[in-house]
């Protein structure tokens, strides 16, 4: 099978929303209507940096599309249409085979339309840039947080950083938990319905792939403020403290904060706002049908603090993660 073979047999499916889809030089894909942006953005993945080697093909065809439509949920844009860049070793039928059933059986899961892309010969590298739209003047950014506005994150944390730590012989976890945990890790869940749920209730959010404070500091800088976190709340929202108590005994506070805090590869979504928009806040995640937490609150003063189950300064640091650190 040579490279436009590939193409033809995994990538090429009848167009829906697009003029013209994969097989000619350029896709062709309607204009949006009048007071509609685009909103665009690309997330790469690449094996020993991203994933390891012999990851599931099918959980990695999910997870590429499903960081980039977290970058739309976190927009409050609805996700269109993607293209897919790909650098593959060898040409392996079955991984293919796998692959192309996750990505777009999550493609499908969200209309969102594979209209073109490149193939070439190279280590494992997989990326995509999506295409959603966004009415003018509504999209969801990181520069909206006020003083006073509550602080909530979507789903649980920390799971996904879990599952590596045990990945990497760092820790042990029983079967099931790791499982549950590897879920997380492998197979996120682009939290897309919340997010244009989100739109004209939200007054700053952004998705957590770094860790939640790392990423929390992007809305604090980009807003000009600064934020109390509730630790004593965010611990909890571990999902593989569910799993039992002979489970949760393996997993210390301090473990526990690292991941919930500090671990990456969450998508889910934190965001702000007002107190007195509670209500709606309730309502958006009960239409988009998807848990979210109040863990904290937006402060005039510069800076992220934390604070425990009494009330009292965590001192601890713990850093998000960077490519470049
Ligand atoms: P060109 O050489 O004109 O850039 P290519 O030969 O690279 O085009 O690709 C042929 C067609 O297949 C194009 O429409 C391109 O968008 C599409 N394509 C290539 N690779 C992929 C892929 N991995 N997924 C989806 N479409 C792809
Ligand atoms: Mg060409």
């Amino acid at each position: 099978m040579g490279e436009f073979d590939l193409i033809a047999r995994y990538f090429t499916r009848p167009v829906r929303r697009a003029a013209l889809g994969v097989g000619d030089d350029c896709a062709l894909l309607a204009a949006l209507a009048p007071g509609m942006r685009l909103a665009v953005s690309s997330d790469m993945l690449v094996q020993g940096r991203h994933f390891f080697a012999g990851t599931d093909a099918r959980r990695l065809g999910h997870k590429a599309l499903a960081v980039n439509l977290s970058d739309l949920a976190a927009c409050g844009a609805r996700p269109l249409a993607f293209t897919l860049a790909l650098a593959l070793p060898n040409i392996d039928a079955a991984w293919l085979e796998d692959f192309a059933a996750g990505l777009l059986a999550l493609a499908d899961a969200h209309d969102c339309e594979l209209v073109g892309g490149d193939t070439t010969q190279g280590p494992l590298n997989i990326c995509i840039t999506v295409m959603g739209e966004v009415p003018a003047g509504q999209a969801l950014l990181r520069s909206g947080a006020q003083p006073g506005d509550d602080i909530y994150v979507s789903g649980t944390l920390g799971d996904a950083r879990l599952a590596l730590e045990a990945l990497q012989g760092h820790i042990h976890l029983a079967p099931g938990v790791l499982a549950g945990a590897q879920q997380r890790l492998e197979a996120p869940t682009p939290r897309v319905a919340l997010g244009q749920a989100l739109r004209g209730v939200a007054t700053s959010a952004l998705d957590v792939s770094d860790g939640l404070l790392g990423d929390l500091g992007h809305i604090l800088r980009a807003s000009g403020v600064g934020a109390c976190i509730d630790t004593s709340v965010t611990t909890k929202l571990i999902a593989a403290n569910a799993c039992g108590a002979s489970a949760g005994a393996l997993l210390d506070l301090d473990l526990l904060r690292q991941c919930t805090l500090a671990g990456g590869d969450d998508y889910e979504l934190a965001f702000t706002a007002a107190p007195a928009a509670r209500a709606s806040v309730a309502a958006a995640a009960h239409a988009s049908a998807t848990p979210v937490t109040r863990i904290g609150t937006i402060e005039s003063t510069p800076g992220l603090r934390l604070i425990d189950a009494h009330g009292l300064p965590l001192v601890q640091r713990y850093a998000s993660f960077d490519h470049f650190a």
